[in-house]
């Protein structure tokens, strides 16, 4: 008989937690889970999924608009923000539910608030109950950072913006990584006007240079301002409810809404992981070894909370991982190596590996294959817009270092390329493989 209620506690449902959760329960372990909001974390309730939809949603502008050129004569099309804004948001009450079922079905027992770490094996929740577990496992992800400046109240992160009542007709987004990036193409395609505010002049830093340089060309031809080198002094609200945005470089900026996105911070505020012995990072994240461990031996944490790499698939493998290592007789590292990883602006980017400029850092001699090309979709529009594929060879033994995808359904294929970085390939096996024409895909394997 075990002396504490649950083999494991889980603090915070998310993609990284249920993953754990689940995992744990399936090998046999006793488990609850606290979740003071939603049940499916920042990726289900407030992130890729809802943003994906809206990401589709927007993208019939252009379809529309290309329907013509393929003969179709479509009546006067209008969008309406309130519609899309409700059906996103039910489709993530029903995911959510989905998520809830699938804690029940694996009799993971559920607390719908808050929980605080009191020691190393009991945690508090905001009813006032205690309870005590084997374990403890901190999935508790991150929130979006919201800088202290005047005016800052009159501000949204990407917490508030599947929610706004109306669609902005002027949208102000300071940062240029990913969240401003999709955002920036999804409001641009419907409509809105939008203008980047960023601090230096580079946009999706860690990506490959080529590739983003060709998204903020096509974002500029798409009508997106970028007024680089610099950030958001204050934002005033005007009598008629409008903002007047100040940067502190030429003319404030009209908008009827600001977005900060800006990164995110680890949610580890108020969690009482002191009384565990838990010294948090400087970012304020858990810090944790190759399994996930904290410093406390009972106290495991994974995903956007220890702040290494904050993606879902990831968050999940380092649950399903830690789950397996501690429950299931299967200690096991998350192997970090070629991450894909995709940003869904318009167009969509993805990348996988080193970059151009880090394999030229690390192997000094690389060899770097490019396709530019015009998708044939786009064929009879007038957008001049071409995609690009990059693919980054060791020139010593072949191997490819990396891939790097700008064009229509870029992540779809790349997440299939990632898998020849996975199995260590050579830039020869992709020339053995016979092209699939006409497709844009085709392209990897036809660089020469
Ligand atoms: P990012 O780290 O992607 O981008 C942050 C942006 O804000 C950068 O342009 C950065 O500039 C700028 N910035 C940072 N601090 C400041 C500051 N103090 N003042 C002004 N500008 C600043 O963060 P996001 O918020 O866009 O997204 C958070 C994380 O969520 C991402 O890192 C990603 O891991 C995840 N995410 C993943 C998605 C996907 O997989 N498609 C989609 C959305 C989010 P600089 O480059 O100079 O540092």
């Amino acid at each position: 008989m075990s002396t504490y209620d649950y083999d494991l506690f889980v603090i915070g449902a998310g993609s990284g937690g249920v993953r754990a959760s689940r995992i744990a329960a399936s090998h046999g372990a006793k488990v609850a889970v606290a979740e003071e909001y939603r049940v499916g974390g920042t990726c289900v309730i407030r992130g890729c999924v809802p943003k994906k939809m809206l990401v589709y949603g927007s993208m019939f502008a252009e379809e529309l608009e290309h329907a013509a050129n393929y003969g179709w004569t479509i009546g006067e099309a209008s969008f309406d923000w309130g519609k899309l804004r409700d059906f996103v948001n039910a489709d993530v009450d029903r995911i959510e539910a989905l998520y809830g079922k699938t804690l029940d079905s694996h009799k993971v027992e559920t607390f719908h608030e808050r929980a605080t770490v009191t020691g190393s094996h009991s945690v508090k929740l905001a009813s006032g109950k205690e309870v005590t577990a084997k374990y403890i496992l901190v999935a508790t992800g991150g929130w979006p950072i919201m800088p202290d400046f005047p005016g800052c109240e009159h501000c949204i992160t990407s917490n508030e913006i599947f929610h706004l009542p109306e669609q902005p007709k002027r949208l102000v987004i300071q940062g240029a990584g990913y969240i401003a990036m999709e955002f920036a193409g999804v409001f641009n395609a419907l409509g809105s006007h939008v203008t980047v505010v960023n601090r230096s002049e580079t946009i999706l830093r860690h990506y490959d240079e080529g590739i983003v340089e060709r998204l903020l060309h096509i974002a500029m031809m798409r009508g997106i301002d970028f007024h680089m080198h610099c950030t958001i002094k204050s934002v005033e609200k005007q009598a008629d409810g409008s903002l007047l945005v100040d940067t502190g470089k030429g003319d404030p900026v009209h908008a009827d809404q600001v977005l900060f996105a800006t990164g995110r911070k680890p949610n580890t505020a108020g969690l009482g992981l002191e009384n565990a012995g838990i010294e948090l990072g400087e970012n304020g994240e858990i810090p944790v070894d190759d399994y996930n461990q904290t410093a406390c031996d009972s106290i495991y944490a994974v995903g956007d909370v220890t702040d290494r790499i904050q993606l879902t698939p990831v968050a999940i493998r380092e649950g399903h991982a830690f789950a397996d290592s501690v429950f299931g007789g299967n200690k096991r590292k998350v192997s970090y190596d070629n991450v894909p990883s995709a940003v869904f602006s318009q167009p969509p980017l993805a990348g996988v590996g080193l970059t151009e400029a880090k394999a030229r850092a690390i192997y000094g001699n690389v060899k770097v294959y490019t396709s530019e090309f015009r998708p044939m979709k786009n064929i009879f529009s007038d957008a001049p817009e071409r995609g690009l594929y990059k693919m980054i060879v060791d020139e010593a033994s072949d191997k490819i270092l990396g891939i790097h995808l700008i064009g229509p359904e870029a992540p779809e294929i790349l997440q299939v390329a990632a898998i020849a970085l996975t199995a260590g390939l050579t830039k020869q096996a992709f020339d053995d493989t016979v092209a699939l024409h006409p497709s844009m895909a085709e392209e990897l394997v036809l660089l020469r």
